[in-house]
């Protein structure tokens, strides 16, 4: 097998707000994986929050040797591989998982929802990101989600109501909230989430800090909706740091490095009865054609980090009556746009 990698620079559709940070770009690395004249197409989406860059990515990349795998030896194999040459480049492992991912189905002749027996129909509705913004930006990027069932808003900044409320005005789609740790009072966010609840918010991710463990945990107690980890949870190892804290994970290909483990952590979740998100960054229609393979084992999607980029390379993910489809071609699903 042959790896190559380079980096590309995705322009966002709208400066992209959190309760930490705000930018117009994402890096990400492109990589590809060759192998009997097959090529498997992966990415490691790098939003600067999580640490890791394209030169970090790059680095780890130039440390594999994959010239000593075939199609002939499992994959499985050679993604403990990846796992074993150095702790942490969750991105950058997951971008290697992803394109094996697309080179080993590609080599069957099937995508991986179907290798898995999963039914596409069965896939929870998918929902549209709103960040922290303006009143009027807010209102605009509502009627722009007018073809989503669910809106993810994004809070724990000091407008929190006032953007439920502008939503609210133009829309009763139902919402998910993030604060991405925004809230650090626990009876502030309980009393948040109950005036949310009212207003038809369904759950809410990573309301506090993830240190504040105890915390967390009497909020999800409380709450009158399911409570999902995000910030305090990365791979499967970390399962036990959420058990009986929250109600459920967010798993994303780029922190738990690919979708070899994060079907491991939707079946290790089900047996624990914790709810199942399965989450994106802003990258290519590439990532988010790995991530929508899996979209039917889990209880909510958050996968439209494609829609939300103007310079997608890549195309086969369909939005239909607001769910993510991956397409009937083979491996990811994907091509190459010219
Ligand atoms: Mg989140």
């Amino acid at each position: 097998m042959k790896l190559t990698f380079k980096p590309y620079t995705l322009e966002l559709n709208h400066t992209f707000t959190l309760a930490t940070s705000s930018r117009t770009t994402t890096p990400v690395v492109l990589v590809e994986i060759e192998s009997d004249g097959i090529i498997g197409y992966g990415e490691a989406s790098l939003p600067p929050y999580l640490g890791a860059t394209q030169e970090t990515v790059m680095r780890f990349l130039s440390k594999l040797d994959l010239s000593k795998y075939s199609l002939s030896d499992e994959m499985q194999t050679i993604i403990d591989y990846i796992d074993s040459v150095e702790p942490g480049n969750t991105a950058a492992k997951a971008s290697v998982d992803i394109a094996l991912h697309d080179l080993y189905g590609k080599a069957v002749c099937k995508p991986w929802w179907n290798i898995w027996g999963y039914d596409r129909d069965s896939s929870p509705y998918t929902s549209y990101t709103i960040g922290i913004d303006t009143e009027e930006i807010i209102k605009q990027k509502t009627l722009e989600a007018k073809d989503f069932r669910l809106l993810k808003v994004k809070l724990g900044s000091d407008n929190d109501k006032m953007i439920i409320d502008t939503i609210r005005r133009v829309t009763d789609t139902p919402i998910c909230i993030d604060a991405n740790q925004g809230w650090t009072d626990k009876y502030f966010a309980l009393d948040m989430l109950n005036w949310l609840y009212e207003r038809g918010v369904t759950f809410a991710e990573q309301p506090m800090p993830k240190e504040m463990i105890d915390d967390t945990a009497w909020l999800t107690e409380r709450s009158p909706m399911p409570v999902i980890a995000d910030e305090s949870f990365q791979r499967l190892s970390d399962m036990d740091k959420v058990k009986g804290i929250f109600s459920g994970v967010n798993i994303k290909l780029m922190k738990c490095t690919g979708m070899a483990e994060a079907k491991k952590i939707i079946e290790v979740a089900r047996k624990e009865n914790l709810k199942v998100m399965l989450g994106c960054m802003t990258e290519t229609s590439c990532a988010i054609a790995a991530a929508s393979q899996l979209a039917p084992a889990v209880d909510y999607a958050d996968l439209d980090g494609n829609l939300l980029i103007k310079n997608d390379c890549f195309e086969g993910v369909s939005l239909i009556d607001g769910k993510v489809y991956a397409s009937d071609m083979p491996g990811l699903g994907i091509k190459k746009r010219i």
